[in-house]
């Protein structure tokens, strides 16, 4: 096991995540696209550094008539890639009919996306489906650089007894392009940090780059800011995919990124 992946390295002692021995990683194509397309990703991704598989079955996309999803057949293939390979699945949720079906589909994780964190009434309809339960739920920021509505829809689940929580930094739009596809403001993650210390902090760098080449860099930022974990877009062929194909990179890539990380040891 390389030791650039060790438990002492990691801040991992809030709730759902102090039952895993390394940093917590999320891998997994942006969007669930066929069957084999699943399975093939699923058998790429090493488990000594993956322990959960997303992929995206509905996609909620900027403009109309781009592909939005395979839609509720995906969640079969997720359960095949549970039952198969034995990953922790997660999948996006925007509705209280995508919760329902997820969970019918015994989906482990679900996550709310940067375009429903904006909407307070979406959040409280997800956070009423999923009242009471142990699955674990994973807040993105908001789209637009407001603390408030990130740590509100965090509030309004909890407000559900909804206790397994976490928060996913995929960083912020701005209308001039800079080097990165959503700007990540590292500072507002922090403060969200500061003032949810419960909360389990995972960095996604493939959509604050929007392409392959700085996710590293931004992986490695958000270690030395002592990040409970990351999610990162990995697909077979990265340059087919049907969504965020710039950003998506090999299971063997994200392999060689997770190895060279440097985890900041924690001061306490
Ligand atoms: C995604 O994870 O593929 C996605 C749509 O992300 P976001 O909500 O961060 O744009
Ligand atoms: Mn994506």
């Amino acid at each position: 096991m390389n030791n650039a992946l060790n438990l002492q390295n990691m801040n991992t002692n809030k709730s759902f995540l102090s039952k895993f021995e390394k940093p917590l990683v999320i891998g997994g194509p942006c969007s669930a696209e066929s069957e084999k397309q699943m399975l093939d990703i699923a058998g790429q991704l090493d488990q000594n550094y993956v322990q959960v598989f997303r992929a995206g079955i509905w996609k909620p996309r900027t403009k109309p008539n781009s592909f939005e999803g395979v839609g509720a057949i995906g969640l079969k293939w997720l359960k095949k890639v549970k039952d198969e390979f034995g990953f922790i699945t997660a999948t996006e949720v925007a509705n209280a009919n995508h919760v329902k079906l997820a969970l019918e589909n015994d989906v482990d994780w679900l996550w709310i996306g940067a375009r429903s964190t904006v909407n307070p009434f979406t959040i409280q309809e997800i956070a009423e489906a999923l009242r009471d339960t142990d699955k674990v739920v994973l807040v993105k920021n908001p789209v637009n650089p407001d603390l408030d509505l990130w740590i509100g829809a965090v509030e309004r689940l909890q407000a559900q007894n909804i206790k397994n929580l976490g928060a996913i930094h995929r960083g912020f739009s701005t209308y001039k392009k800079t080097k990165y596809r959503n700007n990540p403001q590292w500072q507002i993650a922090l403060d969200f940090m500061d003032k949810m210390p419960g909360i389990p902090m995972i960095c996604d760098p493939s959509h604050i780059c929007g392409n392959r080449e700085g996710i590293f860099d931004v992986a490695q930022q958000a270690f030395n800011f002592e990040y409970d974990g990351l999610m990162i877009e990995s697909h077979n062929n990265p340059d087919e995919a049907w969504s965020d194909a710039k950003q998506q990179i090999t299971p063997e890539r994200l392999h060689e990124i997770l190895k060279k990380l440097e985890l900041r040891k924690s001061d306490d």
